[in-house]
């Protein structure tokens, strides 16, 4: 008949009934049937009798038996030889591993941790001598019958942890058995019996010869078991861990930890008032990255009652470690409200992980034309000021924020002037930047990607190919309306191109300032009305290799002299241009002056004017006196009263 453990049979002839999970018992009866057939002994042995007798459930299953590892490789398809020379071979039966160790007797112990050598034996009593305490020292053959020769199920029933044989020759042998003890007396709330006790608190000293990685794992599987606050109770009886290779002090009070998933939160909960996770990662050989988890969770633990410190601890840690420390929380009974504002605390947050900024540090670089220690510095000021809520977390109030602080800045003619490198469009960062930026502001980029002119036309401004900036004035105005005001900045602009040039520079309506109809300058005006501020972007062609050509374009180098440089003089027309718009901007020039200026510079050829029903060509004959241009159709004679494209800005942050 095949092997079955669901009884198991003591000497006196009482009878136990066992439960074990069914995949293990399959695995575990396949392999002492085979062992059987081929005429060995086999015996399911260790913690798996242990349990199995006092009704706790079964992980795993170990059998002894008198065949070599040799022959037990022979014997299964499927063998992993885990510790061939204690004779220990792992044995796979459709994904169930099964421990199957050559029954062995230890031979002497000469540096308290292994035996010097193991001898296979043909007896199993032989082979449960060897083992550490009663409990963990029973069999069970294939007749189901129960060889405990040192009394462990009474042992067991009697809630007694005893050392098998004389505890300070055993205690010798192998110090880790010291801490074993403490593990199965916590794990089954078993007392340790005296005389197992006394020598294991004379023979601390011996846990020196064990290697920490060991005490470690000891450590963990405390840890990880339901009695990890029993434990550490009797950990602190015995004072173990002050004999330690690395001596190590842990707290003797602990909360449950039952509730906690992960190791990590179990020692970070353990850890909690206890300062200096690092001393302890070192002496239990943790992982790097146990360390970091750890420390990360106990770290939040500082700022649970800051919402500043707590939101920023949770971009430097993440999510995982916030909800992680949460859990400890929980399990350390912090209060529900407590508790309840972590979650949303963090659950608010625009971004919880720094490379979830809509900007990054090369956009950065790109846009203030140099690396360096600043980048990193203010890409964490900007995930602050995100996390916090003081920016809008979208790329153009990022990049606005970084130029307005790392931007180099001058002033010009009561105009604070940022020089910025290559940016998408000084429009766009203009109105961004309006939100904090002072009035008078300008914004200068040497190129941008996508500049954009009056209807949303999309292009690319080469890099040091013209004067790309835009401007940013707050009220009051100098004049009263908006087709005045814009009439004043395109005479501004004309005015000092003329200065500068010295050619017929004339103004073509709306926007634009040409030089014999081709274009030399667009400007934009626009107003962001959540900002209260006027944004005017105004680029002037300087010298262009790579200029469109679907539209007719001039630069200053194609009107100027051979000998004039636009290298030369980019700065010198920058400084016209602001010097002529902050003399219009303050109203020094009365609006009369100004439309009359602005009809004698307009371009006197026809222009195209966009009706309901097509596209008539008119001559600009007239500005009235609020700025509207008034044209006449070139073939029916017909005046009409236009009014300057004004675009508005519905929503900006
Ligand atoms: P657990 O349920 O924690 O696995 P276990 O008793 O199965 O408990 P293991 O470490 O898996 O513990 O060891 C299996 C068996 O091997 C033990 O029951 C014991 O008989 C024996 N054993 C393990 N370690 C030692 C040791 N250091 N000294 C003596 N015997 C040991
Ligand atoms: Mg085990």
């Amino acid at each position: 008949m095949g092997f079955r453990l669901h009884t198991v049979r003591t000497r006196e002839g009482e009878t136990i009934a066992c439960t074990i999970p069914p995949r293990l018992h399959d695995a575990v009866a396949v392999v002492m049937d085979a062992l059987d057939a081929a005429s060995y002994r086999a015996y399911v042995v260790g913690g798996c009798v242990r349990d199995v007798l006092l009704g706790q459930p079964v992980h795993d299953v170990d059998v002894a038996t008198d065949a070599t590892p040799e022959h037990v490789m022979a014997l299964f398809d499927r063998t992993v030889p885990t510790g061939v020379q204690h004779g220990t071979v792992t044995v796979v039966i459709a994904d169930t591993a099964i421990e199957v160790t050559t029954m062995r007797a230890d031979g002497e112990y000469t540096d308290g941790r292994r035996p010097d050598h193991v001898v296979f034996v043909g007896h199993i009593d032989a082979d449960l001598s060897r083992r550490d305490f009663t409990m963990n020292a029973m069999a069970i053959d294939r007749e189901g019958t129960l060889y405990d020769p040192f009394g462990g199920l009474a042992d067991a029933h009697a809630r007694i942890l005893r050392a098998v044989g004389m505890p300070h020759v055993r205690f010798a042998e192998d110090a880790l058995r010291m801490l074993r003890a403490i593990r199965f007396a916590a794990a089954y709330a078993l007392d340790i019996d005296q005389t197992t006790w006394d020598d294991l608190m004379a023979q601390r000293h011996r846990l020196r010869a064990i290697a920490m990685e060991r005490v470690s794992a000891e450590l963990d599987r405390m840890v990880l078991s339901a009695h990890a606050q029993r434990a550490w109770t009797l950990l602190a009886q015995s004072g173990l861990l002050a004999f330690t290779k690395v001596p190590i002090s842990l707290t003797s009070d602990i909360p449950s930890l039952t509730a906690l998933a992960s190791i990590d939160q179990r020692w970070a909960c353990v850890l909690w008032t206890q300062r200096g996770v690092d001393a302890l990662a070192h002496a239990l050989r943790w992982s790097h990255a146990r360390r970091r988890a750890v420390a990360a969770i106990c770290a939040m633990g500082d700022t649970v009652h800051d919402k500043t410190a707590w939101c920023e601890a949770v971009l430097k840690y993440g999510v995982r470690a916030a909800t992680a420390c949460i859990d400890v929380l929980r399990a350390r009974n912090e209060r529900p409200e407590v508790l309840d504002a972590l979650t949303q605390w963090t659950a608010h947050m625009p971004i919880t992980s720094p490379t979830a900024l809509a900007i990054d540090g090369r956009v950065l670089v790109e846009a203030m034309g140099s690396a360096g220690a600043w980048v990193g510095q203010c890409v964490r000021e900007l995930q602050r000021d995100v996390v916090h809520g003081h920016i809008v977390h979208a790329r153009e109030p990022l990049l606005a924020t970084a130029v307005l602080r790392h931007a180099r800045r001058t002033h010009v003619h009561g105009w604070t002037v940022y020089d910025v490198d290559v940016i998408d469009s000084t429009q766009t960062l203009a109105k961004a930047a309006a939100v904090r930026c002072p009035d008078r502001a300008v914004f200068v980029a040497r190129g941008q990607h996508r500049a954009y002119g009056t209807q949303g036309k999309v292009w690319h401004a080469p890099r040091d190919g013209g004067l790309w900036m835009s401007a940013v004035v707050r009220p009051p105005y100098a004049y009263a309306s908006w087709g005045q005001r814009a009439a004043a900045v395109v005479v501004a602009v004309c005015h000092a191109l003329r200065q500068v040039t010295d050619v017929d520079v004339r103004i073509k309506w709306p926007n634009d300032i040409v030089v014999h109809g081709r274009k030399l300058c667009g400007i934009l005006s626009e107003t962001t009305s959540s900002h209260k501020a006027w944004v005017i972007g105004i680029g002037i062609n300087g010298e262009m290799t790579d200029a469109p050509q679907d539209i007719p374009l001039c630069t200053l180098t194609h009107v100027m002299p051979p000998s004039w440089s636009w290298d030369a003089h980019m700065q010198r027309v920058r400084e016209m241009v602001l010097q002529a718009l902050a003399h219009t901007l303050d109203g020094h020039t009365l609006f009369s002056d100004v439309r009359a200026q602005w009809l004698a510079y307009v371009d006197t050829r026809p222009i195209a004017v966009r009706c309901p029903d097509r596209v008539r060509m008119a001559h600009v004959v007239d500005m009235t006196e609020s700025g509207s241009v008034v044209v006449r159709d070139t073939h029916t004679g017909e005046t009409t009263e236009l009014f300057s494209a004004h675009q508005r800005e519905p929503t900006l942050g």
